[in-house]
């Protein structure tokens, strides 16, 4: 066991006050996670300390927060790991506070909901099932692996800049769909990202790779997004399609 000395942003919009830090001195485990040491708190000292959290194992997404200056999932870090007796945690970036460490995250979800995040396979599915190259796969597999957390959103420069960006995990999600030889959609429907706050806004500062909790790259898949949609304008200017 070891002292630490958690300093928590503190923050009610429902009262007339300012967000401000709050220190708990309190002893925890080194090999306890961030989330294990919130959860204790809570339960001990401040039952009105506002976090949210699911899975405990980097699943649901949940958890995502700022560490000592870091935007992780408090449920992966270990307080061993931060080197330091003094822990800040602090809400995610670019989203409203709603009480403490919990935010709200409508516009990611606004922004996913827009890309329409599901397979649209053809009408009749082949007798056979569907049979994917493992090649292909390889294409999407780091896409699948996104959990929703936010926190590419949350690090993201141009989504900070306020102008209505879809943000990363959102584009890479359609990234995802496209690719994916099972999905049908027309060309029109996702081509809707081609617009200055879609695909085209990103900064490639790649701030979304560096902190993505399951190493997805979604600037990776805004660029093939951009691909895409040149080589697809490209061809239907000789077949003249719509
Ligand atoms: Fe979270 Fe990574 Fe998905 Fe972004 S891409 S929402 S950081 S898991």
């Amino acid at each position: 066991m070891a002292k630490y000395l958690f300093r928590i942003l503190r923050f009610n919009p429902a009262r007339d006050e300012k967000p401000y830090f709050q220190e708990f001195s309190y002893e925890a485990s080194e090999k306890d996670s961030v989330l294990d040491a919130l959860r204790s708190i809570r339960d001990n000292l401040d039952p009105t300390l506002a976090f949210r959290y699911s899975c405990r194992e980097a699943v649901c997404g949940a958890c995502g927060m700022v560490i000592n200056g870091q935007i992780t999932l408090a449920c992966r870090t270990i307080l061993e790991s931060l080197k330091s007796q003094v822990v800040v945690i602090e809400p995610l970036p670019n989203f409203e506070i709603q009480k403490d460490l919990m935010v709200d995250m409508t516009p990611f979800w606004k922004a996913l909901r827009e890309i329409k995040p599901f397979l649209h396979p053809q009408p009749e599915i082949p007798e056979k099932g569907y049979r994917i190259e493992e090649k292909q796969m390889e294409r999407i597999y780091q896409f699948i692996n996104c959990i929703l957390c936010g926190c590419c959103y949350s690090a993201c420069p141009v989504v900070a800049r306020g102008q209505g960006y879809l943000g990363p995990a959102a584009l890479a999600k359609l990234y995802r769909f496209v690719e994916d030889p099972r999905d049908k959609r027309s060309f029109s429907s996702w081509a809707k990202v081609d617009r200055p706050d879609g695909v085209w806004a990103c900064d490639t500062v790649f701030r979304c790779h560096e902190v993505c909790p399951k190493n997805v790259r979604p600037a990776d898949g805004i660029e093939g997004l951009r691909r895409k949609l040149v080589v697809e304008k490209i061809k239907r200017l000789f077949k003249k399609e719509p």
